[in-house]
This record gives C-alpha cells, sequence and structure tokens, in this order.
C-alpha cells in the first residue's frame, strides 16, 4: 500500500487549564519545598522547543508538578514520556494527562536523585556515543536546591557514561536560577566564571537558551530563571577521571581572586607543598600567577594531566583532604587548649 508521507501527529484533547488543575486537586505551591508553577502553555511549548525536535523520542522529564511542561512535550510528538514526581499531590493531575494520551505517559512517584533511569527506555533508543545525539531527551524544571546536585551528579554520570547516558550523548533542557545558569554557560575571563562553568564545559556543549522572569511563575520565586541546554561532548575536554578533575577545579576556585597557584597548593600535604606545586604548574606549562576565573579548559586539562601525574608517583596523594587536614588541626589545637586549662586549674 503506498503511503502518503502525512504524519499524523498526536495533540491533547480538550483538558482543564493547568490553573483549574492546581484549583481541583487543591495544589497549593509548598513554599519550604520551593515549589512554583509555570501556567502559561506558551511559555511551557517554548522551554519544550529548546530540546529540538522531539519527534518519536522518549522523554524524561523531571519534577512535572501540575503538569504545564508536561502538556507541551506530549503536543510535541513523542513516542514515551516518563516522568519522574516527588510530591504525592501531583500523581491524580498527572494521571489525567495520562490518560488522555494513552500509551504514551508513564508516571514514576519517586526521586529523581536516586532514580535509576537505565532501565526507563527499551534499547531500541540506544545509540553510540560517538554517533549522533540519541532520540532520548531529559526536560524538567526543578526546584533550584534539586537542579543544582542533580547537574553536578548526571555530568559524573556523563563522565562514566552511566546512568542516563547509556542511551548514548543523552541531551537535558534545563532550568535553574538564573546566577547557576550564567555560572555554567560562562566563558574564559568572565565574572562567573566558576568550578560550574569548567566542569560543564569540559563534558558537555552547553547553550544558554533564555531567560523566564520569575514574574512567570506562580507563587513568584525571588529570582529570575535560566532554561540551559546540554549535548554531551564525544570526547571530553580532559582525559582524567571526573573525580580527579572535581578535585583539581575544586581546589583551584577555593580562592577564585587570588593567583590559581593559591589553589593548587592545598592539593598537597604541607610538606611538600611547594615542590609539588613547583612541579605542577613546570609541568602543565601554565602561569601560577593567572587567577582561577582567566584559565582556559585547555589549561585546567593540563593542570589535572600534571597532577594525575604527581599522583601515579605517590599513590597516597590523590587521598589528601586539605580541609580534613586543617579541621584535624583545629581539634588538636582545641584539645591542646583543654588540656593545658585542665592542667592549669589542677596546679
Ligand atoms: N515542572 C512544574 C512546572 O514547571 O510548573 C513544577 C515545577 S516545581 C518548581 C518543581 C517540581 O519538582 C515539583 O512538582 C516538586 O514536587 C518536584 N520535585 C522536587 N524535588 C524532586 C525530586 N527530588 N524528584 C522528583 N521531583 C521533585
Amino acid at each position: 500500500m503506498a503511503t502518503t508521507g502525512k504524519i499524523i501527529s498526536f495533540r491533547l484533547p480538550p483538558l482543564p487549564t493547568i490553573g483549574e488543575i492546581i484549583k481541583l486537586y487543591k495544589l497549593r505551591a509548598e513554599k519550604q519545598l520551593s515549589q512554583n508553577f509555570l501556567l502559561d502553555l506558551r511559555l511551557t511549548d517554548k522551554i519544550v522547543r529548546q530540546a529540538g525536535n522531539l519527534r518519536n523520542s522518549c522523554v524524561c522529564e523531571v519534577g512535572p508538578g501540575p503538569g504545564g511542561i508536561t502538556r507541551s512535550i506530549l503536543n510535541a510528538g513523542i513516542a514515551k514520556l516518563l516522568v519522574v514526581e516527588k510530591d504525592t499531590r501531583f500523581i491524580p493531575g498527572l494521571q489525567l494527562l495520562a490518560e488522555a494520551a494513552p500509551g504514551k505517559m508513564c508516571i514514576v512517584h519517586g526521586d529523581i536523585l536516586t532514580y535509576k533511569m537505565e532501565r526507563a527506555f527499551p534499547k531500541q533508543f540506544q545509540n553510540e556515543w560517538e554517533d549522533g545525539p540519541p532520540n532520548v531527551h531529559i526536560i524538567g524544571n526543578l526546584p533550584f536546591s534539586v537542579s543544582t546536585p542533580l547537574i553536578i551528579k548526571w555530568l559524573e554520570n556523563i563522565a562514566n557514561r552511566n546512568g542516563p547516558f547509556v542511551f548514548g550523548r543523552t541531551q537535558m533542557t534545563l532550568t535553574f536560577q538564573k546566577e547557576v545558569a550564567e555560572r555554567l554557560t560562562a566563558s574564559t575571563g568572565s565574572r562567573q566564571r566558576s568550578r560550574l562553568s569548567v566542569m560543564a564545559q569540559y563534558l558537555c556543549n552547553v547553550k544558554s537558551c533564555f531567560t523566564i522572569p520569575g514574574r512567570a511563575c506562580v507563587p513568584k520565586p525571588k529570582v529570575d530563571v535560566g532554561v540551559v541546554h546540554f549535548t554531551p561532548l564525544v570526547g571530553p575536554q580532559i582525559n582524567q577521571p571526573f573525580k580527579l578533575v572535581e578535585k583539581v577545579v575544586r581546589c583551584v576556585f577555593s580562592f577564585r581572586r587570588k593567583y590559581c597557584r593559591r589553589g593548587v597548593e592545598i592539593l598537597f600535604p604541607e610538606i611538600q607543598r611547594s615542590q609539588l606545586t613547583e612541579r605542577m604548574f613546570c609541568t602543565a606549562d601554565v602561569d601560577p600567577t593567572r587567577r582561577p576565573t582567566e584559565l582556559t579548559i585547555p589549561q585546567f586539562r593540563s593542570l589535572c594531566d600534571a597532577y594525575s601525574q604527581l599522583c601515579n608517583e605517590n599513590q597516597n596523594l590523590f587521598t589528601y583532604n586539605f580541609r580534613e587536614e586543617l579541621r584535624q588541626k583545629k581539634l588538636l589545637r582545641k584539645e591542646k587548649i583543654h588540656i593545658e586549662g585542665y592542667e592549669t586549674s589542677e596546679s
């Protein structure tokens, strides 16, 4: 039989508005859970468009709440939608949407921080890492207190090609507090350049899409919201274990206004500090008087490679923790004062 080539697109049938759903199920936003909702479907459509062409794709929506973004995803021609929602109160409203889109939507009542996405979608949606991104997407507007730890967890999953990235280079479209979105996309030398910029950009192509003014959310949050799109890179820009990169970048940015030498120093125990710092900069061929914000990702790569070399020579080096040493010293000092005070009062 000849095909007409015509695509039959799915649209949700007429449904109560998001505002009506909120009233119907008494979904008052919990302030202490930083809940705020997007009611304007033109805005949720705009967020979903940032993910690219979703036709026949599998989408995981994180934190659907009353379902504004969920509706836009369902109207985008997807094959499967899985939503992960922690708050039980939203489940009946989401079930209403699932019934309106038969066979398309699956609801998980759970916490996205612990949910295992590896088995969420059929194997046929998997792509080789080196191929283009798979037809699997993550989209979500989560509370800011969840989206930041979550992106750090997912960046580690990208480095290890596990979690949602067993499907290949799964793309993500997520919202963040505007300042965090600016940090994620900040380029070398900019005021917002931070640990998050380097960690995200060494693994992904990170694109700032647009800003949602706080007033577009109900209730209005104190800050504006930034929509960010991530596409994992075929090859990471730093070829070292995630934990090693994270340690070097964290230490360097511990003193963001000082020369980067100051941050590198705390990678090493006091007794070898100046000697190993010297060696690390020499091997990496990086100027120690650069500020952390001025370092490019290739320079971070050289620093990480040099630190890895030093760790290979000294097996205990990687476990050295400056903050822990500081804490121990403080405890010892306190103990000493306590013992001295005791001895004085005894004598
Ligand atoms: N996406 C909806 C919207 O844009 O209107 C709701 C946004 S509201 C800021 C965040 C949603 O994420 C809430 O529904 C909340 O219950 C849910 N949520 C918070 N923490 C979560 C977690 N750890 N796992 C899954 N859902 C979570």
